[in-house]
């Protein structure tokens, strides 16, 4: 183990970042633990910032790791510093105070960064992005009941935003350039469902709108629609996806994902070079499960990364990869899944959607491929060993079957294993 001489040196100080340091002590390591973080704050947790920061009426704890959990870490922690160079030869991080950072050991935790909109950069007045604590500290000061608040981008973290901005007695229009919600990761009915449900709470929904130009002035926010249509708005949120932070990674000469743009690492989170690791969202790994390198942006991946990373930096052996999960909070709506969906995939479904609670499989002939729960993450819990088993299930019997499901999760296995 790497206990004695340069310290190991983490890169980032968000979600893979404090599990990292975490998971090195919890594994045995007693040397030194070095955290650099270009944000003033110490790691908090994202999930909470298009959720509850905007809506409740005080802001909820949104710390990674708790006070005393962090000073048993033992870490020497730099915030607001941002690494502006590796150099990988000579093991060095040279840091934008000036300084320069010796490391045996190097783990990159550098998340993500907002993809910007030209017309609408970061900064501009009435202009919003949703990354940081900072980001949604600023978007919640301004979500007083009244405003309309115009969404650029109906994924994930846009509809969060909307719905949150509900909560507060905003008007929201959502603008998506796709003809429905969310198309690449849930199949048409739960994304028509998804639709209905915010329309519902009072939203606007434009689909299949190009976004022809934007501008804001002091007055407020104007947005051409491909159909020629013009919305006013008093603020913007433009919620178009992530890129990964990788500048480091590529400066250095690190084997880069072509397809993803993450820093491709092995099962140990190692990357091309031997003392150098990546975690979280900046970082491409082949995952198991879907049998191809991801790059994966959320909360379990970045916690289940860092626990691997931090046994690959010592040397030990690295846990099961789990299959992929994440989950949404959609107003009062909570919807999780497992693995991803693809356009090939056909979905069989328990539950009733007129009740909001309903789970479904996607399969690719038989075989369990992606699992949705809308208001039902118990029952995707009880289906993750079915799907960990990767071979097929009766799809009709899925649907119809009397059993409640962890009964049928069970004969559903147990038939499995008859068959083979
Ligand atoms: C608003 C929001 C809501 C989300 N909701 C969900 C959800 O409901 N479910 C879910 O599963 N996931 C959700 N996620 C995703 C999840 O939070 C991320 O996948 C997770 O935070 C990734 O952790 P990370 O450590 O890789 O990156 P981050 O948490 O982004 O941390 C990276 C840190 O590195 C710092 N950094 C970058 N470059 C440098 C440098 N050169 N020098 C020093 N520091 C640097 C950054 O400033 C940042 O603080 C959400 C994310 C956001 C933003």
């Amino acid at each position: 183990m790497n206990e004695k001489g340069a310290p190991i040196v983490i890169v980032g100080a968000g979600q893979a970042a404090a599990r990292a340091a975490q998971s090195l002590r919890t594994q045995g390591y007693a040397g030194n633990i070095t955290m650099i973080g270009a944000e003033l704050h110490a790691p908090y947790e994202r999930p909470p910032l298009s959720k509850a920061v905007l809506c409740d009426d005080t802001e909820p704890t949104l710390e990674v790791l708790t006070a005393t959990q962090f000073t048993e870490c033992n870490v020497q922690f730099m915030p607001g510093v941002r690494v502006l160079r590796l150099d990988a030869e000579a093991r060095l991080l040279h840091l934008d105070d000036g300084r320069q950072l010796s490391y045996g050991r190097c783990l990159l935790a550098t998340g993500g960064k907002v993809r910007e909109l030209p017309d609408l950069p970061q900064g501009a007045p009435r202009v919003h992005y949703m990354r940081s604590l900072d980001d949604a500290r600023m978007l919640r000061g301004v979500l007083t009941g009244g405003i309309h608040l115009a969404v650029i981008g109906g994924g994930f973290l846009g509809l969060e935003v909307a719905a949150s901005a509900l909560r507060r007695g905003a008007r929201v229009t959502v603008i998506e350039s796709a003809p429905v919600l969310l198309g690449r990761f849930l199949p048409q009915e739960v994304s028509s469902w998804l639709s209905e449900a915010l329309r519902g709470e009072g939203a606007r929904i434009e689909l299949g709108q190009a976004l022809r130009a934007a501008r804001t002035d002091a007055h407020g926010v104007e947005i051409e629609l491909g159909s020629g249509e013009i919305i006013r708005a008093d603020q913007v949120l433009v919620a178009i996806g992530l890129l990964p932070e990788v500048a480091l990674a590529q400066d250095a000469g690190l084997a880069m994902d072509e397809k993803n743009g993450g820093i491709l690492v092995n099962t140990a989170c190692q990357s091309s070079h031997p003392d150098i690791f990546a975690a979280g969202d900046c970082a491409s790994q082949f995952n198991a499960h879907l049998d191809r390198p991801m790059r994966i942006e959320s909360w379990q991946n970045a916690n289940a990364q860092a626990e691997t990373a931090a046994a690959g930096l010592l040397g030990l052996p690295s846990a099961k990869q789990a299959f992929p999960w994440f989950w949404t909070d959609q107003g009062k709506h909570n919807i999780q899944m497992l693995g991803l969906g693809a356009p090939d995939l056909a979905y069989v479904r328990r539950g009733h959607l007129n009740e909001a609670k309903a789970v479904w499989i996607g399969h690719r002939e038989g075989v369990p491929v992606h699992g949705i729960a809308l208001n039902a993450g118990g029952d995707l819990r009880a289906l993750r060993p079915l799907f960990e088993t990767r071979k097929a299930f009766d799809t009709a019997d899925f649907e119809t079957s009397p059993l409640p499901l962890r009964a049928w999760v069970k004969s559903a296995m147990a038939l499995q294993s008859t068959e083979t």
